[in-house]
């Protein structure tokens, strides 16, 4: 007989951040990670293509260090 031994939870060592653009075509929400350059996104609904909007790099720096990166998000003692 085989014991099943308890997993030690992984904490996040690291974060990105997830943006949603409104498909201009169908609506749907398309997903795109850090998108920081204006580049031209696909809906992997309907296939539509479209050029996107994107955010600044300084604010993705700003929520990471404000977060540790993903640590302070899941440590209530973090600091
Ligand atoms: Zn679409």
């Amino acid at each position: 007989m085989t014991s099943i031994k308890p997993q030690t939870p992984v904490a996040p060592e690291a974060m990105e951040i997830v943006f949603f653009y409104a498909c201009p075509k169908c609506k749907r929400h398309v997903p795109r990670v850090n998108p920081i350059e204006a580049t031209v996104a696909v809906c992997d609904s309907c296939g539509a293509t479209f050029p996107i909007v994107p955010v600044d790099e300084y604010d993705l720096q700003y929520i990471r260090i404000m977060l540790g990166n993903g640590k302070a998000a899941a440590d209530p003692d973090f600091l």
